[in-house]
């Protein structure tokens, strides 16, 4: 059985300079790509990751300029959060501190310690502390010091009116199990080390979500192949009635969307051909790198993003 979890997080953000300092200068994290939404070319599409950009370490951003701000809300991501070693908290508590990140007071959530706080753009962000060294995965090559830097992700927190159609969908498509409850919070959970998490908040009536800047766009889950992608899709028409949109080909993967019960976009992503397929593993990120099909409008896509730097 390959692993479960998820794949990657994306989200909007605003200015796009702003975004990477935040991630790269304060999170250290590695842009591991640097490339357009293929399906709007004049915006920034930035992945960041470990030092492979791994599945399950993978947030990415549309930067839009002069983006509204979103307002979180029911079908939405409320949390994203990462893993760090556990000893690293405090480190990371005086890390925020010192480069002006205002941070919530440490909670235990589940057991394990839990720092929140926002990015430049209001996006609510965690760092959980777990049971883990730091891994040769992680990113080393920013001012993060290797034996505090990020695992990867740890999981998202969704906020739902109710949760029992997207918990199936968790469980009997994705192969999660139910491993935690706590107030109105249920968590799931597959194998991976990294994206293991997602916790279901079922808050009954309340307002729905506005996407804008600081808002999560959707969650992919991972898929070993395209033949494991093929049956998830398949039980998800045939067993949960659910529309789902052919495959799509995201370069760095294949993907294929769906609207889940509670609201949120889901995906369904592949680990392969991954972030080398187009740039040496040495220096993911550096340059501008375009899918085949918009490489002979490099120049005009070039022309309008914003400089980075
Ligand atoms: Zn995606």
């Amino acid at each position: 059985m390959s692993e479960t979890g998820l794949h990657h997080v994306t989200a909007f953000s605003g200015p796009v300079a702003r975004n990477l300092d935040f991630y790269t200068a304060v999170l250290g994290l590695r842009l591991v790509k640097k490339t357009v939404n293929f399906d709007d070319p004049g915006t920034y599409h930035l992945y960041y990751g470990d030092a492979a950009g791994r599945p399950g370490s993978i947030l990415t951003f549309f930067p839009i300029p002069h983006a509204a701000p979103g307002r979180a809300g029911l079908g939405e991501t409320q949390e994203t959060a990462f893993r760090v070693p556990r000893a690293s908290i405090g480190w990371w508590t005086h890390r925020l501190v010192e480069k002006g990140v205002r941070h919530e007071a440490l909670v235990q959530v589940f057991g394990e310690p839990t720092l929140r706080f926002r990015d430049p753009d209001g996006m609510m962000l965690a760092l959980v502390g777990v049971d883990e060294a730091a891994a040769p995965s992680a990113w080393t090559g920013g001012s993060v010091p290797a034996e505090h830097a990020i695992l990867g992700l740890h999981g998202v927190t969704l906020l739902l009116a109710e949760g029992e159609g997207t918990a199936a969908i968790l469980t009997e498509v994705f192969g999660f199990t139910q491993t935690g409850r706590e107030g109105s919070a249920t968590r799931y959970s597959g194998t991976a080390a990294s994206g293991r998490h997602v916790t279901l908040r079922a808050v009954g009536a309340f307002l729905p979500g506005r996407q804008g800047a600081g808002s999560v766009h959707h969650i992919a889950f991972r898929a070993a192949d395209d033949a494991a992608q093929a049956a998830m899709a398949e039980a998800l028409r045939d067993r949960h009635g659910l529309g789902v949109t052919e495959q799509r080909d995201r370069q760095y993967f294949r993907s294929v969307y769906f609207r889940e019960p509670g609201g949120v976009l889901f995906e369904i992503a592949t680990d392969a051909p991954g972030f080398a397929v187009d740039e040496p593993e040495a220096s993911l990120g550096q340059a501008l790198k375009l899918p085949p099909g918009l490489e002979r409008h490099r120049a005009e896509i070039e022309a309008v993003l914003p400089a980075v730097a």
